[in-house]
């Protein structure tokens, strides 16, 4: 279902993607962003939605994939312009019947999903220890995802380090982290406290540069994007763009490990099979990032009664998934990359057929 939306007196332009309602109610974060033109806004909803569906189904949680998309550019739309285009969005929310539940992505915060919660209960991610917020019942927020999402990846990373290096230590490998926001920056800070080699960073914000340079000293390195990809290091953290594994840096790469929190980091499914040809493990995004959405749809589950101690032992999943899909892979010799991919949508298949035999049944 791919819903239009827009609104004359705030000057709206949105679009709603539910890709699919096989395991649950869709589930995606709305990413505010100034796309060139409407065409490639879709694109983006469309993939984006569709790896919301791939990443429930492989991480075993309840819920169907979907994403929406508000076109314009974010840092532009402040207060009380900000909260009526967001109220406006938010009252389309309720035309979908909750089949489709909103969180934060790109371009949207914790705070703007409590202004959407006063238009609409089909409102997910919102801040800790939010109670009554007018017409709606009771919840309480599990607040911002990223922190979950960075163990996850932390998890993840160790996983990689234990297939190809189960001897080495943590000290002894070195790490490039690109993007040091709300993700990169908590991953750049658990593997420094776990007492990580050296770390490199790249960041278009000065401030997310300089917070890392403040807090990591002499542990950390400021280096490009174009850098970072070219230097010889044990693990690459892609934790800012999609598409940064394409035909063009592939060549470039100097690592032997690529898994970071990045949404749609390869280009197309082949490049995942070019760095196995290469000899790169790559931690498959929609597993290794699956923490925020382990959190998000535990507020949803609970009906209000958001348990982060069930979140955090689910996380440590990320670990067995990853291992299970490397195990395979290697028995295989096909990507990690592309084995995830047909174990999503088998597990997808399994479940329409046993849908339908349900329906028969009965
Ligand atoms: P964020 O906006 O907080 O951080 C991204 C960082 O990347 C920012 O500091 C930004 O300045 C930097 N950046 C942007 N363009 C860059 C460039 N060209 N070169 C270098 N740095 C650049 O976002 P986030 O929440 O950390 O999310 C990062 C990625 O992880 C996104 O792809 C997002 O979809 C994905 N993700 C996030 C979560 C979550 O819980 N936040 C969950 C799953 C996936």
């Amino acid at each position: 279902m791919v819903a239009f939306v827009s609104d004359a007196e705030t000057g709206l332009r949105a679009i709603i993607a539910i890709h699919a309602l096989r395991f649950g109610k869709a589930l995606g974060g709305v990413r505010f962003y100034d796309y060139k033109n409407e065409g490639e806004a879709l694109t983006d909803v469309l993939r984006l939605s569709r790896a919301m569906t791939l990443k429930a189904a492989i991480n075993n949680i309840p819920l169907g994939g979907g994403k929406a998309v508000i076109l314009g550019n974010s840092a532009d739309y402040e207060g009380a312009e900000r909260e009526a285009l967001l109220k406006a969005f938010a009252k389309h929310l309720n035309t979908l019947n909750g089949e489709y539940y909103a969180a934060e992505d790109v371009g949207t915060t914790v705070a703007d999903l409590s202004v959407m919660f006063e238009e609409s209960p089909y409102v997910a991610g919102l801040p800790e220890h939010i109670e009554v917020i007018k017409r709606h019942d009771a919840r309480w927020g599990s607040g911002d995802p990223s922190p979950v999402t960075a163990q996850g990846v932390f998890y993840g990373i160790l996983e990689c380090l234990h297939r190809l290096y189960p001897n080495k230590k943590l000290s002894e490998h070195t790490f490039y982290v690109e993007g040091a926001g709300n993700t990169g920056y908590r991953l750049a800070r658990f593997l420094h406290q776990a007492g990580a080699g050296h770390l490199y960073v790249a960041d278009i914000n000065p401030h997310a540069i300089a917070m890392c340079l403040d807090e990591f000293r002499g542990k950390v390195t400021r280096v490009s994007t174009d850098e970072g990809r070219e230097r010889e290091v044990t693990v690459y953290a892609p934790c800012a763009l999609g598409n940064v594994v394409n035909d063009d840096t592939i060549p470039k790469f100097n690592c032997k490990i690529i898994a970071g929190s990045a949404n749609n980091q390869l280009g197309e499914l082949r490049h995942g099979d070019l760095l196995h040809e290469r000899g790169i493990l790559y931690a498959p995004d929609h597993i290794i990032n699956s923490g925020g959405l382990l959190n998000v749809a535990n507020e949803i589950e609970s009906k209000g009664h958001y348990d982060r101690p069930d979140v955090f032992r689910k996380l440590l999943n990320i670990r067995s998934t990853l291992g299970r899909v490397f195990d395979r892979s290697a028995g295989e010799n096909r990507s990690p990359a592309r084995i995830a991919e047909e174990i999503a949508l088998r597990i997808l298949e399994l479940e329409c057929e046993f849908k339908e035999t349900r329906r028969r049944v009965w």
